[in-house]
């Protein structure tokens, strides 16, 4: 598709931009461009815009803001080694966007187009990768339905998006231990939407949340909605427990929880330590029990903005328990150093997973 680009008429300083690149932190600065891409049913998808970032006008009948027909994508890019920019599995992220829109009835977009739609953002605001070490450009394609209609069925009109935001390190100051809360609340029920990456599971994830936080914890941990005792999956990320015995446990995709691509890759790197990776369910006394016990080793938790991390201690309604040393071991910091030096071009990328611009 043809994309009609628009730069910004007036950007932002390089000097203004240069100090804002040294220290991002997270989700609270961004490039100074997006891209629009419009859906009519029977039209299709037209109209494909890279332009000035800014606002959005919408009907305040948009079916979004009433019905919450939205979906997402988070992924990053990452600046190599060698001084170029490359994506981690991008059409890994477009086939899960088109999943997600099946789940809320909503269109597919080719995954070409949506990762020609990336590209072509990265391209233009490729000056604003943090300066800090390990930094990256976190970049969020979502759709979301823009019909002015208020009946309840899917919508005919929809906006594809792309916004890109500077992230700095997470790892500043090495890799520190999550600690997490175990929720009484559910995040998703069988049947549910939990397996799509769309905005409604993530506003009811909030409450639980704000009181993990508020509890002085990083993360919280969701259990199955059902019998309340199956470990699915944190706040936004999946997890991975390895034991004495060279195995490693993961819970499965049943349908409940998100389908990490960092999770995806994990199993593939730890098979190819040659360890056995089991997608099953695991339970938080069979978890309790076996920190305790010593049988577990270590608790990593994955995703785009962690990569792989520790998980150090874990509380609840039934008391605290603390994994291995309550610090990071060694599988989870081999597996960083492996996967990092994969999305930077330091380690050699065997499976095909780096696509360079
Ligand atoms: N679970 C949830 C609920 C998430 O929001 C995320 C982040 N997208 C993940 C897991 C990890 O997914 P990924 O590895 O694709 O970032």
């Amino acid at each position: 598709m043809e994309f009609k680009t628009l730069p910004h008429p007036s950007p932002t300083p390089a000097a203004d931009r240069t100090a804002a690149l040294v220290d991002p932190g997270f989700g609270k600065l961004f490039s100074d461009h997006m891209v629009v891409i419009d859906y009519v049913e029977g039209k299709g998808w037209h109209n494909a815009m890279v332009g000035p970032r800014e606002p959005i006008a919408l009907d305040p009948a948009a079916s979004v803001l009433h019905y919450a027909q939205e979906i997402f994508e988070g992924m990053k890019a990452y600046r190599q080694d060698d001084g170029g920019i490359a994506l981690f599995r991008p059409e890994e992220n477009a086939r899960r966007l088109n999943a997600s829109a099946d789940r809320m009835a909503m269109p597919h977009i080719p995954e070409d187009l949506f990762i020609e739609a990336v590209q072509k953002l990265v391209a233009i605001d490729r000056d604003w990768f943090p300066s800090v070490e390990g930094g990256s450009l976190y970049l969020r394609p979502f759709m979301f339905a823009s019909e002015a209609f208020l009946g309840v069925r899917p919508a005919t009109e929809y906006k594809f998006v792309v916004i890109a935001s500077p992230a700095g390190n997470y790892f500043k100051s090495g890799v520190p231990a999550v600690s997490i809360w175990t929720s009484e609340y559910s995040r998703a029920a069988p049947g549910g939407t939990g397996a799509a990456k769309t905005g409604g599971n993530y506003a009811a994830s909030l409450v639980p949340t704000r009181e993990a936080f508020n509890r002085g914890h990083d993360q919280v941990l969701f259990l199955d909605a059902v019998e309340h005792k199956w470990i699915e999956e944190l706040g936004g990320m999946n997890l991975f427990f390895v034991m004495d015995d060279g195995t490693v446990i993961t819970p499965p995709l049943t349908g409940t929880i998100l389908p990490g691509i960092t999770r995806n890759s994990l199993i593939q790197l730890l098979r190819d330590e040659g360890l056995t990776v089991r997608a099953e369910m695991y339970s938080i006394d069979q978890w309790r029990a076996d920190a305790t016990s010593g049988k577990l080793l270590e608790t990593m938790a994955c995703g785009t903005a962690a990569v792989v991390t520790p998980v150090g201690t874990v509380d609840g309604k039934d008391g605290a328990f603390t994994i291995g040393s309550g610090g990071p071991g060694q599988l989870t910091n081999k597996l960083r150093e492996q996967l990092v030096g994969i999305q930077r071009g330091a380690v050699e990328d065997t499976h095909g997973w780096v696509m360079r611009l």
